[in-house]
C-alpha cells in the first residue's frame, strides 16, 4: 500500500516516519481524531459539584465551603458556573433555616 504526505503529497514508502520532502511527522497523521479532548477530563469537579449541591441542601455551612472552592477553580468554566448555583442556594437555604428557627 502506497502512503503520501498529508501535507506536501509526496509518495512515501511504507515504514517512512517523515516525509523526505518537507520533513512532516507522518507517523501520528492518520489518528489524529483521538486526541481531541473530551469534557470527562475533570472528574475531580464533577465531585465537588455534587457534594456542593449535597451539603447545599444538608448543612448550608459546608455547601457554602465547598462553592468558594469551585470558585476559585478558575481553569473550569463549570466548576465555576455550579459553584454560583451552590453559594446562592446554600444563602438562601441557611436564611430559611434561621428564619424558621427564629419563628419558634
Ligand atoms: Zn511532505
Amino acid at each position: 500500500m502506497t502512503k503520501f504526505c498529508p501535507k506536501c503529497g509526496e509518495k512515501l514508502v511504507d515504514e517512512a516516519k517523515f516525509c523526505k520532502n518537507c520533513g512532516e511527522d507522518i507517523t501520528d497523521a492518520a489518528p489524529a481524531a483521538n486526541v481531541v479532548q473530551t469534557p470527562e477530563s475533570e472528574p475531580s469537579h464533577t465531585f465537588a459539584i455534587v457534594l456542593g449541591y449535597v451539603f447545599a441542601i444538608l448543612i448550608p455551612l459546608i455547601g457554602i465551603i465547598i462553592s468558594i472552592y469551585l470558585l476559585t477553580r478558575r481553569e473550569s468554566a463549570r466548576a465555576t458556573k455550579h459553584g454560583k448555583i451552590i453559594l446562592i442556594l446554600s444563602v438562601v437555604l441557611w436564611a430559611i433555616t434561621l428564619f424558621t428557627l427564629m419563628l419558634w
